[in-house]
């Protein structure tokens, strides 16, 4: 089994394997850029060189890149549209660096434009996205695209299973979806009472074959709260028997998972004991 956590890029990519490393983490999390937007700071071949050199000798990875939460590709405006365009392209370009690593991102909020009409606009974007990077590389990325599943706070897309199938069937570009577990609890889905019946309900409308990562969050409210708001593992509603089902579960046995929880580093070192603790 594969867990870590987010962890800060502000000291490259080897400084968050050997982070990763010291708390017990086989995997981590980081934001491509500042979560608020911004430009990203420009890639470090010797520490790229230096990263993967250490990441084989201590087997860490799949590493998750995370988008910044600024990047709306179904925002109502122009202006917000083509810097999420522009970010996704210039994350995509960067991410080559460390070869096979995953990208995820949040689908987008409508804004009051209508959930049709943003999944319109986020496969678009996606569409676009691909062949342009695909066209500056000479071949497709190696980087895993991934679509998170979301609470469905404001006017959130992706709150459902059919919409993210949605995007993927518009988008007609390879996909995968992220799994957040905060998020899907909030969206309504019982993966507490029900963890066989949202797991099918997955498979039937996505495909379990899309399934690529889980993030691992408890949550701070009650079921189809559409709050987003994550809590410790264990100290939320989603509880800890309910984690330990979803570690053993056959869907998931295989599959990186990754902390978001409000944890500073010791705090995640002692989950990810704890979950691989109850994980077999
Ligand atoms: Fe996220
Ligand atoms: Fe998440
Ligand atoms: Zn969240």
């Amino acid at each position: 089994m594969k867990i870590g956590c987010h962890l800060s890029s502000s000291g490259g990519y080897l400084a968050m394997a050997q982070t990763a490393v010291s708390i017990g983490a086989d995997v981590f999390q980081f934001f491509t850029r500042n979560p608020r937007g911004g430009a990203a700071k420009p890639v470090d071949p010797e520490d790229v060189r230096a990263f993967v050199r250490f990441a084989a000798e201590n087997g860490v990875g799949p590493i998750l890149a995370h988008a910044p939460y600024t990047l709306n590709a179904a925002g109502a405006e122009a202006r917000v549209r083509e810097f999420a365009e522009a970010t996704m392209k210039d994350d995509l370009l960067r991410l080559e660096a460390t070869g096979g690593a995953m990208y995820n991102f949040h689908p987008g909020s409508h804004v009051g434009q209508g959930a049709d009409k943003g999944i319109e606009l986020v496969a678009s974007m996606l569409g676009r996205v691909f062949a342009d990077v695909a066209d500056r590389l000479g071949k497709m990325p190696s980087t895993t695209v991934l679509l998170e599943t979301m609470a469905g706070k404001g006017s959130e897309i992706g709150r459902s299973f059919e919409e993210l199938r949605r995007i993927i069937d518009l988008a007609d570009v390879p996909l995968g979806v992220c799994l957040d577990t905060c998020h899907v609890w909030d969206a309504g889905y019982d993966i507490v009472g029900d963890l066989d019946g949202v797991v099918a309900e997955f498979d039937r409308t996505i495909g379990l074959d899309r399934l690529k990562a889980v993030h691992i969050n408890d949550s701070m409210n009650v079921r189809s709260s559409h709050k987003d708001r994550h809590e410790k593992i264990g100290k939320g509603k989603i509880g800890l028997d309910a984690f330990g089902r979803i570690l053993r579960h056959e869907a998931f046995g295989n599959l990186p998972f990754y902390l978001e929880t409000p944890c500073d580093l010791q705090g995640y070192k002692e989950e990810i004991a704890m979950l691989k603790g109850i994980s077999e």
